[in-house]
């Protein structure tokens, strides 16, 4: 699941806020990867972060406050693949990712394979925001995290039913998942643009199922699962990670903004429907640019987005015909 809201700068459409939020979603409700319920729980999952991130926004809060309200929202909730949700390692531990990113300064913090950190967004934040680093790893991040006097949950925090069963699955060799279905992955994230005109964005993983080996994805990968930089747009990714790490997928779509000029929405269609299917890379983005511009794309069957402009309904949608 991921997130992203912006503050347009109401010389596009008068809008003073907006709000848009995405998730992925490879699984055919045909083939009963998700039941009606579930779908609807985490859409309702997704309107709640959506609120609660648009109303830092609304309050004249920052951008960077506002994605990390929204993604501390969504690790929080069991269903999503961050923090209380993550998947499961093949030896059935939880490892989590998360980085965020400052579109104004260009300040970034993220941490890789934390295991007993509630919420690991608020982490990569600390660490942006109170050490020499951009990014730390397993137990380093976690001293880093004592001496801020963080949190810690243990272990059984991360434990859900759903994901274990996943697990089970997944270790009797049940070839009939795919290793990209939202049964096994899933990040949440989110990006924003607030009145002062600044961007950010923040993305937050359990990873994959069945990970081994300290594996670390794209999402903790400041380039490539997160990007944002005032000049062009704020990004956030939920994808095959390998994928997204070698495609440098977020700092890519900024870079084709500008030194080729593209626009935000020929930029990310280039990246999200171009260069990832020629490498067999699955997944979307959600970005804003600037000027408030919203675009969310996606090569897999769908993916769970919600937005809300000034004035606007928030929205939450799943599949292609929805914005
Ligand atoms: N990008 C995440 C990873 O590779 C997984 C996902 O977004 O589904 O760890």
């Amino acid at each position: 699941m991921m997130i992203a809201f912006t503050r347009a700068t109401g010389q596009r459409n008068g809008a003073r806020h907006v709000w848009i939020g995405y998730s992925r979603w490879s699984g055919n409700p045909a083939t009963g990867r998700h039941d009606r319920g579930t779908g609807s729980a985490l859409s309702g999952g997704l309107a709640g972060a959506l609120a609660t991130g648009y109303a830092v926004l609304e309050a004249g809060g920052t951008s960077l406050d506002a994605v990390t309200a929204a993604v501390v929202a969504l690790e929080d909730n069991p269903l999503f693949n961050a923090g209380h949700g993550a998947v499961f390692t093949l030896d059935g531990r939880n490892e989590l990712d998360a980085s965020i990113m400052e579109g104004r300064t260009l300040a970034a913090g993220a941490v890789c394979g934390v295991t007993r950190i509630k919420n690991p967004v608020l982490l990569a934040r600390e660490v942006m925001e109170h050490s020499d680093f951009v990014l730390l790893s397993g137990t380093g991040a976690e001293e880093f995290a004592a001496t801020r006097g963080y949190e810690f949950v243990p272990q059984s925090y991360f434990y859900t039913d759903a994901r274990w069963r996943q697990l089970e699955r997944i270790r009797a060799g049940d070839t009939g998942l795919s290793a990209l279905t939202i049964a096994h992955v899933g990040t949440v994230g989110a990006v924003a643009l607030d009145q002062h005109g600044d961007l950010a964005a923040a993305t937050s993983t359990g990873g994959m199922t069945g990970k081994r080996y300290r594996r670390i994805g794209d999402s903790p990968i400041i380039g490539a699962g997160t990007y944002a930089d005032n000049r062009c747009c704020a990004v956030s990714a939920t994808g095959h990670g390998e994928v997204f790490i070698r495609a440098a997928v977020a700092h890519d779509i900024g870079a084709r903004m500008r030194y080729g000029h593209s626009d935000l929405a020929a930029a990310v269609r280039e990246v999200v429907l171009e260069v990832l299917p020629a490498m067999h890379g699955e997944g979307g983005v959600i970005a804003i640019d600037a000027r408030g511009e919203i675009v969310m794309e996606f090569n897999a069957e769908g993916m769970f987005r919600a937005s809300r402009r000034a004035g606007g309904e928030a929205e939450v949608h799943i599949y292609r015909a929805a914005p």
